[in-house]
């Protein structure tokens, strides 16, 4: 390993200058003088002798002891006695940075704190050490007194920061760290040091009498105790286990450690750092190497300093501490702490192993603060804050470096040139790479203080990864850009998160795939770097995924990949979940051993809520959820899981390891869908406008359809049927009605609809409309089919923007060239609007954010997340009256929500399209007819009509 520049270890100090330094060598014996120079004294430029009058400048001379100094010429004084400090600096030798010892002083402050350690007076301090002390000193024996040299490199920090000074691989092996403090202890006189086989300290006079009987007279513990720990077999092939470590008065509590590791002394144990939340005390105990090397300076033959290990490696406990372990390991929260002088204890379950492995992958540490391990999962979309539930992307991220002992990730804003939304069609939101101006670092808190330029200005997020060294390991710089710049922060931490948690689940892939992948997250992979500091573990992930043939087994329902007996219960309410809107469920998950009526609840969650369509569930659970309606219960099985989860998930690990290992056994999840809060774009709708503007889109309609005395009607996107349900209820001259969809969730949704209307309708006797039959049909409306000609309306309600925007313009023309409607409505939104909606959201933003209240909107770059564009009035516009002009159609401009004279017009656009021309050829035929499936069709059987 090459060793690494040291600069970036040392902890950050004050600068000292170099007059403090010459002050804290020299005292009052450092004497400067200051001279005012004269231009007669400048000979700097001998050859210019302006006589023109020069402002004043300074020399310094300081004197010292042995030495005499004299500065340069500069402007003020104090610049010219720094300089002259600089200078004597300079050539007494004395080293700069006072805060960094050199390797020689380390060594001097090592010893000197070996012998502080083992005084007197630190035995009555409250340091964890003296605790160990104070226990070593009940030893029985030989033994009494002596101090595993473990103990003292893991429980005194200073010792551990001192050896940094002399070598700075003590960061990455932190037990290089014993080797340095037993060649230190050699070089004192008075204390015995063993190395080869039980390394130990101990203090060849004894403590006095009294300080010891004192000692034994306050310890607490006289009762035996007993300690859940969890054993970590070095083979894979055996499972982490529970063990109890029975630990008595009588005996040092580390002996006991030793013993279920196999070994005879507490002195060949060795401590792990710190693992678990900083507030406990659990840390990895495991077998010390046979064979140490005394003198670190000895390199080995494989290239490696001090410490080697013998047998295979331990790779669950060397992923999860991130050095290298062999042979079993113990993970105990046992010791002496700060926070009292008796022996601290906690107990350990397996569970908690398997919660900090999974804690160790972003999608773990998203699942664990959801806490909901067997549904939930890391989205793969920021869309709004309002939406994401608990932890954030970027505090996911910091917690991430955390775990994996990187530095805290650096985020810059980073501002692209703004430009008119106007200038490119519909994707106004693309920024060119030129002209970016970074605004700042915003580690901490988003700068908040910065006022808004503009409406349309908008921020990009870039963020780094950097090993403790400062080593660059990943950046990642995605081109979505956001109003907010928080919003930039989180989404960048996402894409960032999104891509590396791929790396921790994909165990069989190796690297090409990700590194392809990197770009499109917009991210670059320092190699080197990133395969020292994070790459190597993640082979170690085990994950045990069981996955046997499934028979699908699902009446009328979609089949669910990778699920099987899927059973929806309960009335259809019609209040169903969509992409963007929030949805709340209570589930339950169970264990279940097929044929053996064996069923064990592993995990129950109540009103967990998440956004629809983004990911924030596991695939199966969401796809089902999306075949539900509010009230609705859903059972379904599946055997695609992770044990490490079930792990992490269920308390007793003994019986899920049983179950686990049967055959036939499967995951059990029983859902109730309890509330669906309807996407952003709704939500905006009807809280801004009275009625609401998808109410007044259909009036809108409504009323073109009554002026046309128009007898049959198609509508092109029907989606819900939420138009065609409303003409049911108007007095029209329509008799055909006809809906097309591509999709058929939609679809089915508006047959339910239509049908319970049309009962209801017809049980009241109350027949309003003339409508005497209703089809649906699924098919795309780009396509040609002659079932959808010859119509008298057409209408395409906020459809066009659910396409891409060429598929938009292909709509147009194979509307008005092939299905001829006399009469074409389309509405969608005005991208301007927009400024409008948000603005209000700003307000209802902070109003939110006060309250915690969850029912309002935040700003996205669209309306919905499904748009794929949002046209100004001038896109609108053009497309309407260039197409119109194409086929000779009338085109007139409106709209629903504001008015066309007021800024920035209406909040949804409409153009509605006229023929005045009859068609006397009859329709054109397309090349292709595509047959448009029927879904459902409804005929009137009323006989005197
Ligand atoms: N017109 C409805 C639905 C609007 S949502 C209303 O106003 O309530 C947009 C709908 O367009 C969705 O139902 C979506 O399935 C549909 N859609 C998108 N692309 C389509 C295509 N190429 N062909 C047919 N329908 C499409
Ligand atoms: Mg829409």
């Amino acid at each position: 390993m090459e060793t690494k520049e040291f600069t970036g270890v040392a902890p950050k100090k004050a600068i000292v200058t170099p007059k403090t330094i010459i002050h804290q060598k020299f005292g009052t014996k450092a004497c400067y003088t200051v001279e005012e120079v004269k231009e007669s004294d400048e000979n700097d430029c001998p050859g210019l002798s302006i006589p023109q009058k020069r402002p004043c400048v300074y020399r310094c001379s300081l004197q010292l002891p042995e030495l005499l100094v004299v500065s340069g010429i500069f402007k003020k004084k104090k610049d010219a006695e720094q300089s002259a400090a600089e200078l004597a600096i300079q050539k007494l030798g004395i080293r700069v940075d006072t805060d960094d010892p050199t390797p020689e002083e380390a060594w001097d402050s090592i010893v000197a704190r070996i012998n502080y350690l083992f005084s007197e007076n630190f035995l009555s301090s409250l340091h964890p050490l003296s605790g160990h002390i104070g226990a070593i000193l009940q030893r029985k024996g030989d033994l009494c007194g002596s101090l595993p040299v473990s103990v003292l490199a893991v429980y005194d920090a200073k010792l551990g920061s001192l050896c940094k000074y002399i070598d700075p691989e003590v960061e990455s092996n932190p037990f290089l760290v014993m080797s340095y403090i037993i060649k230190a202890t050699t070089k004192l006189s008075g204390f015995i040091a063993t190395a080869e086989q039980h390394p130990w300290i101990r203090k060849q006079s004894p403590y006095p009498e009294d300080t010891v009987d004192s000692l034994l007279k306050q310890d607490g513990l006289q009762e035996p105790i007993q300690v859940a720990a969890v054993r970590i077999p070095s083979s894979e092939e055996k499972y982490v286990e529970a063990v109890t470590l029975h630990i008595s008065s009588k005996e040092y509590y580390l002996n006991i450690i030793a013993n279920e590791l196999g070994l005879e002394d507490a002195s060949n144990v060795l401590i792990s750092r710190n693992l678990g939340k900083a507030s406990s005390e659990t840390r990895l105990f495991f077998a010390a190497p046979k064979s140490y090397i005394l003198d670190p300076s000895s390199k080995l033959p494989n290239g490696k300093d001090g410490l080697r290990l013998d047998g295979p490696s331990n790779l669950r406990a060397s992923y999860l501490s991130g050095h290298d372990i062999a042979g079993d390991a113990i993970l105990a929260s046992i010791g002496y702490t700060w926070k009292c002088r008796d022996l601290f204890y906690e107990d350990v379950a397996v569970q908690s192993y398997y919660r900090m492995l999974i804690g160790k992958t972003p999608g773990g540490i998203y699942k664990l603060s959801r806490e909901a391990l067997l549904a939930s999962e890391l989205p793969s979309r920021f869309t709004t804050r309002v939406n994401w539930r608990v932890s954030f992307p970027r505090d996911i991220l910091c917690n991430f470096c955390r775990q994996h002992r990187l530095s805290e990730p650096l985020f810059s804003i980073i501002s692209p040139a703004s430009k008119e939304p106007t200038e490119s069609c519909g994707s106004n939101l693309k920024v060119a790479d030129l002209g970016r101006d970074v605004i700042g670092c915003v580690n901490g808190a988003p700068t908040t203080s910065r006022p808004m330029q503009s409406d349309t200005e908008m921020f990009q997020c870039e963020v780094k990864l950097l090993s403790r060294c400062e080593n660059l390991i990943i950046k990642c710089f995605p081109k979505d850009c956001f109003k907010k710049q928080n919003d930039a922060i989180q989404n960048a931490s996402l894409k960032l998160l999104v891509w590396l948690n791929n790396n921790f689940n994909n165990t069989i892939v190796p690297f090409e795939p990700l590194y392809e992948t990197a770009d499109i997250f917009g991210i670059q992979i320092f190699s080197e770097n990133f395969f020292r500091e994070i790459s190597h573990y993640h082979s170690i992930q085990n994950c045990q995924q069981l996955n046997q043939s499934l028979g699908i087994n699902s009446s009328c329902t979609t089949p669910v990949k990778g699920v099987c007996l899927l059973k929806i219960e309960g009335p259809d309410s019609g209040v169903c979940p969509c992409n963007g809107s929030l949805s709340c469920i209570s589930y339950s998950v169970s264990l279940v051993v097929e044929g053996e009526n064996i069923k064990k609840v592993i995990e129950v969650t109540n009103n967990f809520e998440f956004e629809v369509g983004v990911g924030a569930v596991i695939s199966y659970v969401e796809e089902v959820v999306m075949q539900m309606s509010v009230g609705q219960s859903a059972y379904f099985t599946t055997s695609i899981f992770t044990s490490d989860l079930i792990f992490a998930s269920a308390s007793d690990s003994v019986e899920m390891q049983s179950l686990l290992s049967s055959k036939g056994c499967c995951l059990e999840y029983e859902i109730n869908l309890t509330k669906v809060a309807e996407p952003l774009e709704e939500r905006m709708e009807q809280a801004l406008f009275n009625p609401s503007l998808s109410k007044q889109r259909v009036e809108f309609a409504v009323r073109h359809i009554i002026e046309s005395h128009a007898t049959t009607l198609i509508d092109f996107g029907c989606g819900s049927g939420s138009l065609l349900e409303a003409l049911l209820k108007y007095q029209t001259s329509l008799e055909k009605i006809v809906g097309v969809d591509i999709s058929p969730k939609g679809l089915t949704r508006a047959a339910k609809v239509l049908h319970s209307k049309l009962v209801t309708n017809s049980d009241s006797g109350v027949q309003l409309t003339s409508i005497k039959s209703l089809i649906l049909y699924e098919g795309s409306i780009t396509k040609f089919g002659s079932r959808l000609q010859g119509f008298d309306i057409g209408t395409c309600l906020e459809v066009i923007e659910h396409m891409d925007e060429d598929e938009a313009c292909l709509f147009g023309d194979v509307a008005l060239s092939y299905f001829c409607p006399r009469i074409l409505i389309v509405s969608t939104p005005n991208y301007e609007y927009n400024v409008v909606l948000q603005r209000s959201n700003l307000a209802a933003q902070e109003q939110y954010e006060e309250s915690g209240e969850k029912t309002l909107l935040q700003s996205c770059k669209f309306r919905n997340h499904d748009h794929k564009f949002e046209w100004t009035r001038e896109q609108f516009g053009k497309w309407a009256s260039g197409l119109a002009a194409q086929h000779n159609y009338n085109v007139e401009i409106s709209g629903v929500g504001g008015s066309a004279d007021i800024e920035p017009g209406f909040a949804s656009q409409i153009a509605v399209f006229k023929r005045e021309w009859s068609l006397e050829d009859g329709f054109k035929d397309a090349d292709m007819d595509h047959q448009y499936n029927k879904i459902w069709e409804w005929v009137c059987n009323r006989k005197n009509e």
